[in-house]
């Protein structure tokens, strides 16, 4: 570690393990799983070049899954389980949170961890929705996350955002206490401008963003004791992937600034202290208490209306 991260603050790095396919919320040629085998696979050569960048570094990072690329490449994931990074769910099938039943959700998040637990032999106990697709509307969703063992949970944008985005959430992780038990909700870093709430740390907010915008977002969070958290898809470092026919503000934030992102991971990781969601949240002194109140979370000690638990143990 060199002297200028000795004693900074503890940043989480996040990789949401999936194919260059993978897209959220546009039509392409691969919306239906069956066709995904069909297509190139570039995941396993894109995540070595992750793994070389974090190796370099000799930080751990936490690689959210998908479960259906677990069960084609057992061996990266076992292989990356050995090198001491943390395995999360990222869901089977890779779909939007707000689009599936409480049941299909509990059903595809199952299969997700059945198969990441058993190739990664870890506890897998972090999940990120796709798209960071969890809105107020499917907060139905954290009491099944509990009850499969998800203690963790790395989901929510706090800002405007196309699929998913919660503005006003916290921006410090919480303390969510749901009837199946508590759970961390660890929301996706943003910084604040202008009175606007923006993300600047991860996809393609990373990749559009210079270094001195980025820098300014970490120095804004660190000013208040707060950890980072980076993330980063396997494609996003692969000027070489196939390239889909997307909407075009969708295809600009898709591709933009691939070509550079590696080095820019390089010049992150060489600046900034990172490690695996986990041991950035054993970092953390205190978290808030929150709890799910008629389908709403509402901190703990708030004032809430008489008959708020029942009205929450009914929302759940
Ligand atoms: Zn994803």
């Amino acid at each position: 570690m060199s002297s200028e991260k000795t004693g900074q603050i503890l940043n989480a790095f996040c990789i949401d393990l999936e194919e260059w396919f993978h897209v959220c919320e546009a039509s392409t040629p691969y919306d239906d799983p069956k066709t995904w085998d069909s297509a190139a696979s570039h995941v396993v050569k894109d995540t070595e070049v992750i793994l070389r960048l974090l190796d370099e570094a000799k930080a751990h990072a936490t690689f959210l899954t998908v479960g259906w690329v677990a069960e084609r490449h057992p061996e990266l994931i076992r292989r990356l389980s050995n090198a001491g990074h943390e395995v999360g769910s990222h869901t089977h099938f890779h779909r939007l949170v707000y689009t599936l039943t409480p049941e299909e959700f509990a059903q595809d998040l199952k299969r997700s961890l059945e198969v990441l637990r058993q190739v990664s032999g870890q506890a897998v106990v972090s999940f990120r929705a796709p798209g960071f697709s969890m809105k107020r509307e499917c907060f139905w969703a954290y009491p099944i996350l509990r009850e499969n063992g998800i203690t963790v949970d790395v989901s929510v944008v706090p800002a405007p955002r196309d699929h998913g985005g919660i503005d006003g959430f916290s921006r410090d992780p919480i303390l969510l206490h749901t009837d199946a038990g508590a759970l961390t909700v660890f929301p996706l870093s943003i910084l604040s401008a202008l009175g606007r709430r923006v993300p600047f740390s991860g996809g393609g907010y990373l990749r559009l963003f210079s270094m001195p915008i980025i820098k300014y977002g970490f120095r804004q969070n660190h000013r208040a004791g707060r950890p980072v958290m980076t993330y980063i898809h396997p494609r996003e470092i692969d000027p070489q992937q196939p390239r889909l026919d997307l909407p075009r503000m969708k295809g600009f934030k898709y591709y933009v600034n691939i070509a550079t992102t590696e080095e820019k991971l390089r010049t992150l990781l060489k600046t900034y202290r990172f490690g695996t969601v986990t041991d950035t949240l054993a970092g953390v002194q205190s978290l808030p208490d929150y709890q799910l109140v008629d389908g709403d979370i509402v901190p703990m000690g708030a004032r809430v209306p008489p008959g708020a638990d029942r009205l929450a143990q009914r929302a759940i």
